[in-house]
C-alpha cells in the first residue's frame, strides 16, 4: 500500500501509542477525583497542557482540550461571536475555510450574524488588504485558516493577525492542517484563538485543542462539569490527551527534517506529473503550500475514477477533503480559486508524510500516467 492521504489522517505514532497505554490500563482514574489514582491522571493532563502551550509560545492556561478540529472551530467561532455580540454582529472569514468554520458561520447567520466570505486569488490566498477593507465598525471576529486542507495554501496569517490586533478584533485561525507541520507562535502572529487536531500530526483521533488567548474572553461551548477550568465540560480523555502530547513533541522534534523530505518528494512528483500527463494542472500556490500537499487536475477525467483506479493499485488518495468524500459537486475550495467545473471534478489530492519514499513517488507517477491515459482512451 502507498498511503498518500495524510491530510485526511495520519498513522498514530508508536511514541503516542506507548504514552497512551498506561492511561488505558493502570492509570484510569478520573482526573476530577481526590485520590492518588486520580491525581496521576490530573498530573498527566496538566503536563500535556504545559507541553502543548510551549509548542505555540502560549501559557498552559490558554490551552483547552477538545474532541478535535471540528469542536475547536465551532467553539471558537460561535463563542467568540456570542461574547462580542454586544459590540456588533459582523464576521469575516474566507470562502475556502473548512466546513467546520463555514457551517458554524451559517449557523450564526440564522441567528442574526452577518458574514463576509472573502474571495481568494487564483492560488487560494486571502489578500490582507481586501480583508482590511471588509472590516466594519461592527466586525467582531476574523476567522482565516492557517493552511488549506485541499490545496495546501498557506495564508499570510501574521499580516491578518496584525490587522485584527490593530482594529481590536478577535482573530481565530483553523490550524488543523498547519499545527505540527510548521512552526507557529501565537504571540508573533497575533492569534487570539487557534484550533488543532491530534490525528493530523500522528496523534490519536477524537482529540484536539483550542488555544484561547487570555485576552479573549469567550464563554464555554459544552455545558456541564467544571473540567478545563469550567470552560469545557466533560471527563478529560486522559489517554488521548497524553497521546496528543507525545505526538506534538515528536512533530516538533522531526519538523525540519520531515518538511525538507516532503518538499523534495512533493516537487519531484509534481514535476513528473506535470511533465508526463498532458493538460495536468497544479492547484494552489506553487511555493506557499504545505510541504506534503499536491492537488492536481486532469482535464477530461473524473477525479473519482482516478481514485478508484489508484485504490485498485493499493494507492490511497482523495479528491477533496476527507469530509467531502461522497459529497456531490465540485469542492468549494476549487470553485473559489476559479477552477472551471471540469477541472475541479478532475482534481486529485495526494498528501505526503514522513514514511513516503522516492520509489513510491515514481510508482504513483507511473500509475497516474497510465490511469489518466486509460480513462481518456476509453472515453474516446
Ligand atoms: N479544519 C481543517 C482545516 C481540517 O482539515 C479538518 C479535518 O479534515 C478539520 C478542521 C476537522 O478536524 P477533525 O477531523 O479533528 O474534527
Amino acid at each position: 500500500m502507498i498511503y498518500l492521504d495524510h491530510a485526511a489522517t495520519t498513522r498514530t505514532a508508536p511514541e503516542a501509542v506507548e504514552a497512551m497505554l498506561p492511561y488505558l490500563t493502570d492509570y484510569y482514574g478520573n482526573a476530577g477525583g481526590i485520590y492518588t489514582l486520580a491525581n496521576d491522571s490530573r498530573k498527566a493532563v496538566s503536563r500535556a497542557r504545559q507541553t502543548i502551550a510551549e509548542t505555540l509560545g502560549a501559557e498552559p492556561n490558554e490551552i483547552y482540550f477538545t474532541a478535535g478540529g471540528t469542536e475547536s472551530d465551532n467553539w471558537a467561532v460561535i463563542a467568540a461571536y456570542e461574547a462580542c455580540r454586544h459590540k456588533g454582529n459582523h464576521i469575516i472569514t474566507s470562502k475556502i475555510e473548512h466546513h467546520a468554520v463555514l457551517r458554524a458561520c451559517e449557523y450564526l447567520e440564522k441567528r442574526g450574524a452577518e458574514v463576509t466570505y472573502l474571495d481568494v486569488d487564483e492560488n487560494g490566498i486571502v489578500d490582507p488588504e481586501r480583508l482590511d477593507r471588509a472590516i466594519r465598525p461592527d466586525t467582531v471576529l476574523i476567522s482565516v485558516m492557517y493552511a488549506n486542507n485541499e490545496i495546501g495554501t498557506i495564508q499570510p496569517v501574521r499580516e491578518i493577525g496584525e490587522i485584527a490586533a490593530a482594529r481590536g478584533i478577535l482573530f481565530h485561525t483553523d490550524a488543523v492542517q498547519a499545527y505540527g507541520q510548521m512552526p507557529i507562535r501565537v504571540g508573533e502572529d497575533h492569534i487570539d484563538l487557534l484550533s488543532a487536531s491530534a490525528h493530523k500530526f500522528n496523534g490519536p483521533k477524537g482529540i484536539g485543542f483550542l488555544y484561547i488567548s487570555r485576552n479573549a474572553k469567550i464563554g464555554s461551548f459544552l455545558h456541564g462539569g467544571q473540567q478545563e477550568r469550567g470552560r469545557r465540560a466533560g471527563t478529560e480523555n486522559v489517554p488521548a490527551i497524553v497521546g496528543m502530547e507525545a505526538a506534538a513533541q515528536r512533530a516538533c522534534r522531526i519538523m525540519e527534517q520531515k518538511t525538507a523530505k516532503e518538499i523534495q518528494l512533493r516537487d519531484y512528483l509534481i514535476g513528473r506529473i506535470l511533465r508526463e500527463i498532458p493538460g495536468s494542472r497544479l492547484n494552489g500556490h506553487p511555493t506557499q503550500r504545505l510541504a506534503g500537499n499536491i492537488n492536481i487536475s486532469f482535464p477530461s477525467v473524473e477525479g473519482e475514477s482516478v481514485l478508484i483506479m489508484l485504490d485498485m493499485r493499493g494507492i490511497c488518495a482523495s479528491g477533496g477533503s476527507a469530509c467531502t468524500t461522497g459529497a456531490v459537486g465540485p469542492s468549494h475550495v476549487l470553485r473559489a480559486i476559479g477552477l472551471p467545473e471540469e477541472l475541479a471534478k478532475g482534481a486529485v489530492r495526494l498528501t505526503l508524510g514522513e514514511e513516503n519514499t522516492m520509489e513510491e513517488m515514481d510508482a504513483v507517477a507511473d500509475a497516474l500516467a497510465e490511469i489518466v491515459d486509460r480513462i481518456r482512451t476509453l472515453r474516446l
